[in-house]
């Protein structure tokens, strides 16, 4: 039985049909390349969605996972253990925050800041300080109160009723906030970039006055750096490059390099409002995520990688230029470090996911932002000539997709 053959035919027998995976199964990957089961090869643009920052099977994360292994895998938060304790070391002496609370997914770490910005304004001012402002095409997850926060109607069409209480205005339209925002507001939650939104970066000015607005009327500002944080901007956290710092930051995707870990960074003087037996997981602090965590912030958080990361955006960006010298078809190239969108003419709105197959089909793992932007979110590390080899087939899929439309 566990010896049967798998193919993709076996999604569709026996899993649940919320996904579409692509054709092919990838089985194995190093680096930035990537082979499916019939031994073709790729190479990967997509980064399991801004997760794998230093692409698959680094070394160096393979080490720090087999060490723990051997040592110790789960104690739940009946005890502490090292490497979580190490974990919150390195973040708060890295970060604005000087407290930590982890937990599994992108979603656990936004569940637990929306709950904390509730509970603080309960405990500071009353139960009537509860709204949350978010902003429209926001994402901050797939839990019921995280798609209730994000600014997409169709993750909650059709799971209503939602959690009250929750207000969407436009980005980057400081007026639409001031409009809304009262002293009612608990908390303004943003990411610094909008990812699966479409890469639409945060305007550094609005970012500053959101902030200004959320002290004026003692509301938390929350960052969500699931996708922007761990080096993906060219900064530890997209933060820092903003000039703008929150209350409450969540991080996830990058911070377990493809393991799976998230985290809520705090300020001591929110944090302590989730009290003893105020909120939990279970294996939020495992061991074996918080040890490869660890080690993926020894590695990234590093200068020299991070302007690396700087450098590597203008190598994508001047590669998409010359794409579209040739074959006009990006309206807007938007992001920073590599989180990089690539907007598609109008005539081309809706199809983004056409090219995704073009590119498989050339050897390449692309990610879309919506139906209407390309969007790479890349190992780090990604060499000078894999970037190169990348795009050389990204123009082939381009050409490709044109021509048989
Ligand atoms: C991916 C993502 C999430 C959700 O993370 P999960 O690990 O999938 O729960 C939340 N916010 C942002 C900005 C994301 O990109």
């Amino acid at each position: 039985m566990r010896n049967d053959a798998v193919t993709r035919a076996t999604f569709d027998q026996v899993m649940v049909p919320n996904y579409n995976p692509q054709a092919m199964v990838p089985v194995r990957g190093e680096g930035v390349r990537v082979w499916d089961q019939d031994g073709c090869e790729y190479i990967d643009l997509a980064g399991g969605i801004a997760v794998n920052a230093l692409g698959h099977c680094h070394p160096r994360l393979v080490a720090a996972l087999k060490e723990q292994a051997n040592k110790l895998w789960h104690l739940s938060n009946v005890f502490t253990n090292e490497p979580a304790l190490r974990l919150a070391k390195q973040l708060t002496e890295a970060t604005f925050a000087d407290k930590v609370f982890f937990c599994n997914s992108g979603a656990e770490a936004n569940e637990a800041a929306f709950k904390l910005v509730r509970k603080y304004a309960y405990d500071h001012v009353g139960p009537e300080k509860h709204e949350i402002i978010s902003f429209n095409q926001s994402f901050h997850g797939r839990t019921l109160f995280t798609v209730s926060v994000g600014g997409q109607k169709k993750y909650r069409e059709g799971f209503e009723p939602v959690p009250a209480g929750i207000t969407h205005v436009p980005f980057n339209d400081i007026d639409a906030l001031k409009a809304v925002i009262s002293d009612k507001t608990c908390a303004v939650v943003m990411e610094p970039i909008q990812g699966e939104g479409g890469i639409i970066p945060a305007d550094p000015e609005f970012a500053r006055q959101v902030r200004e607005l959320c002290d004026q009327h003692n509301a938390l500002l929350v960052f969500d750096e699931i996708q922007t944080g761990v080096g993906r901007t060219g900064e530890l956290y997209a933060y820092m490059g903003l000039g703008v710092t929150p209350d409450i930051l969540t991080s996830a995707k990058a911070l377990g390099g493809g393991f799976p870990v998230g985290a809520m960074l705090v300020s001591d003087k929110v944090a302590g409002s989730f009290g003893f037996g105020t909120h939990g997981s279970t294996y939020g602090g495992n061991p074996l995520a918080c040890a490869v965590a660890g080690e993926a912030i020894e590695i990234i958080n590093d200068r020299a990688l991070l302007d690396g990361v700087k450098q590597k955006h203008q190598q994508f960006v001047e590669g998409l230029q010359a794409i579209n010298a040739k074959h006009a078809i990006f309206s807007e190239i938007r992001g920073k470090g590599l989180l990089i969108g690539a907007e598609l003419v109008e005539a081309w709105h809706g199809k983004a996911a056409q090219f995704l197959a073009a590119a498989r089909d050339e050897g390449l793992m692309l990610l879309v932002a919506g139906p209407n932007v390309l969007r790479m979110a890349p190992s780090l590390v990604i060499g000078d000539a894999d970037i190169a080899e990348g795009l050389a087939r990204l123009e082939r899929a381009v050409a490709k997709t044109l021509a048989n439309a």
